[in-house]
């Protein structure tokens, strides 16, 4: 099994505890579980985007959760983003802390505060007002057409926002994703129009 040779945090480095963070995290599903943490490590041994970038450590990621350290986790750089998701560390983890969804909780909590990267929210952005990722140009159209492709389904938005409410991640009472669109349209913003609208373009 491949060391853990991530950096330790500097040892002059002055922390001070906090447990709003750890409130906040422990009322998403799959945050609460960071709490069982004893720094084993071994859910860096197999994590691929460890082994790719020395900014990312999930073992050091439950440390700054588990001291409150809001001002590295829900930065605009922080890197909780370098997660692929790819489960390696929930098999792993002696401790059933599931890393990877305390990594999702975090990623929920940083796109609730506003402070997700920008290709984060664009992404969110588009999905509530398209069903797309991404922008879906004219020019993808008509390339579509002239390679003889079938048009772009057109997105069951609603059925994807009522989806999207009913398994809202947060156990209290805040803005799911149709309330998200509803502000989104209340503050002048026009979502998109629809796939055949936007072929006509
Ligand atoms: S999350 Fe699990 S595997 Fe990783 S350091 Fe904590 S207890 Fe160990
Ligand atoms: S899910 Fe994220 S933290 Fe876990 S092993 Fe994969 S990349 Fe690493």
């Amino acid at each position: 099994m491949p060391a853990d040779k991530s950096p330790e945090p500097e040892s002059d480095e002055r922390v001070v505890l906090s447990f709003e963070l750890r409130r906040e995290i422990d009322q998403i599903i799959g945050g609460n579980h960071h709490n069982y943490c004893y720094q084993c490590g071994a859910c860096v041994a197999q994590c691929p985007a460890a082994r790719f970038s020395d900014r990312f450590n999930p073992r050091l990621i439950m440390l700054d959760l588990l001291l409150g350290r809001a001002d590295k986790l829900l930065a605009a750089d922080s890197p909780i983003w370098l997660c692929t998701n790819c489960y390696s560390c929930y098999e792993r983890c002696p401790q059933d802390v599931r890393p990877v969804e305390v990594i999702i909780a975090l990623k929920n909590l940083a796109g609730r505060k506003g402070v997700a990267p920008d290709s984060v929210s664009l992404l969110t952005r588009n999905i509530l007002k398209t069903g797309y990722s991404g922008v879906v140009t004219p020019v993808v159209h008509k390339t579509r057409e002239k390679l003889g492709l079938d048009p772009l389904p057109e997105p069951p938005v609603d059925e994807m926002l009522e989806l999207l409410d009913s398994g809202s991640d947060e156990r209290d009472a805040s803005a799911g994703p149709r309330e998200e669109k509803t502000r989104e349209r209340s503050h002048g913003e026009t979502p998109a129009g629809n796939a055949s609208q936007r072929r006509k373009k």
